[in-house]
């Protein structure tokens, strides 16, 4: 059965193997894997494009955007690592750590060695470390929001 890319409607050629199958759900299409890796990068720049437009929203009850600025409305944590926690899941990509502690600064939260807050967040797995562009870069993960998410719902 001659088969037609999803993208390109070309036909697949007699004994070419170089086409996915992807579910879908209405049924299944067929896809060079060509094609679908330009696919792949026009979703990724659409996606950029779009992060640019609509600011991220918190997940957390501690962060609100007011003015298309991150302000931390929620005092009542017990622990310096919620708001850095809170900040990074509103970010939602790598930043470099002094960003966190100037948004910490605005925000009036005092704390004298927030670097070690971080470390201690990175040791116990909710934040993970990357390096961009020459700098070192912390993110948020799984198990930390995951944890924002309880604390954030216990208030
Ligand atoms: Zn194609």
């Amino acid at each position: 059965m001659t088969q037609i890319c999803f993208i390109c409607r070309e036909k697949e050629k007699l004994g070419d193997t170089e086409m996915k199958t992807i579910q879908t759900l209405n049924g299944e299409v067929r896809i060079h894997t060509t094609c679908f890796a330009t696919f792949k990068s026009l979703i990724k720049v659409t996606l950029e494009e779009i992060k640019e437009v609509f600011p991220q929203t918190p997940i957390s009850q501690f962060i609100k955007v007011i003015d298309e600025k991150a302000v931390l409305v929620r005092r009542d944590w017990s622990a310096y690592s919620i708001p850095i926690l809170a900040y990074l899941d509103y970010r939602n990509e790598p930043v470099i750590p002094s960003e966190v502690y100037t948004w910490l600064t605005e925000n009036e939260v005092k704390i004298t060695n927030p670097s070690q807050y971080v470390k201690e967040l990175i040791r116990k797995g909710h934040l993970g470390v990357i390096k961009k562009e020459g700098d070192r870069r912390i993110f948020i993960t799984d198990t930390g929001r995951k944890y924002l998410m309880d604390v954030s719902e216990e208030g």
